[in-house]
C-alpha cells in the first residue's frame, strides 16, 4: 500500500483522557480511533493487525477441529431467563433495550445460551458428539473499569468457543485438546515465554477454571508464577489448600501483574439442562450434553502485544501479526531514487511481500518518526546514497540491526 493514499496520519500526541499505553500508541500510530471511554474503532492498519491475530487463532482452532460460526449480537431474553442470567441483579453488565414490537433484548455478553439452543436443533444422538464450535464476535459489556485501552472495552472482539461432549470423560479430552492449542497461539504472536497457564476461580460454573495470563505491569490481575513449572495461580484462589492441590510451595512462587489473555471453563450440564440440549446414548437413554467454553480476546491480545513489545518511540509488531512485513521508505527529491523505489515497490508486491511504501513528500525526519510509531518488522530505505551502492538499507525492527541488502533478500523476509 502506498502511504500517500493511506487516510490515517500518525500524530505526536494521544488524546489527553487516554491513560493506557496500548491505546495511546495505537491512536498515535493511526491504528485505532477512540470513540469514547472503552470504545474503539479499528482503522486500516489496526484492522490488518486484528485480522492477522484472528487468522492465527482461527488456524489453531481449526487444527483442533473447531467449526467457525457467527451468532447474533442481539439476544433473546427468554433463553437467558431460563439460565437465570438475564436479571441485572445476577449479571450486572448487560446493555439492554426495549423492542418497539414489545419486550426486551440485550447485546450479547457471551454466547453459551444461544449456542446451546442452536445445538439442541442439531444434536440428538451420541453419534453427533463431540462437537467444537467457535466464533469471532463483538461482545458488549457495560464494564466499569475503562483504564486499559483496548484491553478492556465495552465493545470488544472475542473468540469464544464451546465444546459439547457425551460425558465428563469425553469432555476432559476435548477440554485439554482446545486448551492445549492456546500456547501455540501465544507462541505464534511472540508472547509464549511470558504467558502462563494459571489456575483461577471457576465462578458459578466449577471449582476451577484455567486462564492464560501474560506478565505485564499493565495487567489488572495478580498471579503467583512458578517459572520452572511454567504454571501460575491467580491471587483470587491463592491459598495453602490450593497450593497443596497443585503441589506448589509458597517460597517458589513470584508475584506478578498479568493480563488475562484467555480462559477456559468446565461448564458441566448447567446450560444443556436448562435449554434442553440432550442426546440419546447407545442404550437409548436421554442424557444432557457436557459443555466447556474457551475464550480469548483478539483485541485484548492486540493491546497486550503493544504493552509488552513497544518502546518509547512506538510499536514493535511480531512479523506474524504486523500490518505489513516491510516498510519501504524513499528519501529525498532525487528523481532516480523515486523511480527505483516505485519499481521496487511494484516488484515486491508482485512477489507477495506485504509492503507499506512511504512515497509521501515528507522529510526524512517525519518519515522515520512515522515508521518508528507504526512498527513494521523490517524497514528498507532507498536514497541517492543507497542507489550508488546498488542496494537498500535494511533495518530489523526488533534488534535495530541495519545493513545494506540486495533486493533478493527482501523477497524472503
Ligand atoms: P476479565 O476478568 O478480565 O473481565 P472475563 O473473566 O470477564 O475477563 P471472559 O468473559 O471469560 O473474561 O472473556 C473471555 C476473554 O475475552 C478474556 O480472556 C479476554 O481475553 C477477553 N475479554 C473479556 N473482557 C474483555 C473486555 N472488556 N475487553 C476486551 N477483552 C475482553
Ligand atoms: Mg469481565
Amino acid at each position: 500500500m502506498r502511504q500517500s493514499v493511506l487516510f490515517t496520519k500518525t500524530r505526536k500526541e494521544a488524546p489527553s483522557d487516554e491513560v493506557a499505553k496500548n491505546a495511546q500508541l495505537l491512536i498515535r500510530a493511526g491504528f485505532i480511533h477512540k470513540e469514547m471511554a472503552g470504545v474503539y474503532s479499528f482503522l486500516p492498519l489496526g484492522l490488518r493487525t486484528l485480522e492477522k491475530i484472528k487468522q492465527v487463532i482461527r488456524e489453531e482452532m481449526d487444527a483442533v477441529g473447531g467449526q467457525e460460526i457467527i451468532m447474533s449480537a442481539l439476544q433473546d431474553k427468554e433463553i437467558w431467563s431460563r439460565t437465570d442470567r438475564w436479571d441485572d441483579a445476577k449479571v450486572d453488565n448487560w446493555f439492554k433495550t426495549t423492542l418497539k414490537s414489545g419486550g426486551e433484548t440485550g447485546l450479547g455478553i457471551t454466547h453459551e445460551e444461544p449456542l446451546a439452543r442452536i445445538m439442541a436443533d442439531h444434536i440428538s444422538s451420541y453419534r453427533d458428539l463431540p462437537v467444537y464450535a467457535y466464533q469471532f464476535q463483538n461482545k458488549f459489556r457495560n464494564e466499569m473499569r475503562a483504564k486499559s485501552g483496548i484491553m478492556r472495552g465495552k465493545e470488544f472482539l472475542m473468540k469464544d468457543g464451546y465444546t459439547f461432549s457425551r460425558d465428563e470423560e469425553e469432555h476432559q479430552k476435548e477440554y485439554e485438546r482446545v486448551r492445549d492449542a492456546y500456547p501455540r497461539i501465544f507462541k505464534r504472536v511472540g508472547i509464549d515465554d511470558i504467558t502462563y497457564r494459571t489456575f483461577a476461580d471457576g465462578g458459578i460454573f466449577s471449582d476451577f477454571s484455567e486462564e492464560f495470563q501474560t506478565i505485564s505491569d499493565a495487567g489488572e490481575d495478580t498471579i503467583y508464577v512458578h517459572e520452572k513449572k511454567k504454571i501460575a495461580i491467580n491471587k483470587e484462589v491463592y491459598s495453602d489448600e490450593n497450593l497443596a492441590k497443585l503441589g506448589l510451595k509458597r517460597d517458589e512462587l513470584l508475584e506478578r501483574k498479568a493480563i488475562e489473555t484467555g480462559n477456559v471453563f468446565h461448564l458441566g450440564t448447567r446450560f444443556s439442562e436448562a435449554l434442553g440440549l440432550t442426546y440419546k446414548d447407545e442404550e437409548g437413554n436421554k442424557k444432557p450434553v457436557v459443555m466447556g467454553s474457551y475464550g480469548l480476546g483478539p483485541t485484548r491480545l492486540m493491546g497486550t502485544l503493544v504493552e509488552v513489545h513497544s518502546y518509547e518511540k512506538g510499536l514493535v509488531w511480531p512479523k506474524e501479526v504486523a500490518p505489513f512485513t516491510l516498510h519501504l521508505i524513499v528519501l529525498g527529491e532525487d528523481a532516480k531514487a523515486r523511480t527505483e523505489a516505485d519499481d521496487l515497490y511494484e516488484r515486491l508486491t508482485e512477489k507477495g511481500v506485504e509492503v507499506l511504501y512511504d512515497d509521501r513528500d515528507a522529510s526524512a525526519g517525519e518519515k522515520f518518526a512515522a515508521s518508528d510509531l507504526i512498527g513494521i518488522p523490517y524497514r528498507a530505505v532507498i536514497s541517492a546514497k543507497t542507489l550508488t551502492a546498488g542496494k537498500v538499507e535494511l533495518t530489523k525492527r526488533s534488534s535495530g540491526e541495519s545493513a545494506l541488502a540486495e533486493e533478493e533478500q527482501l523477497y524472503s523476509l
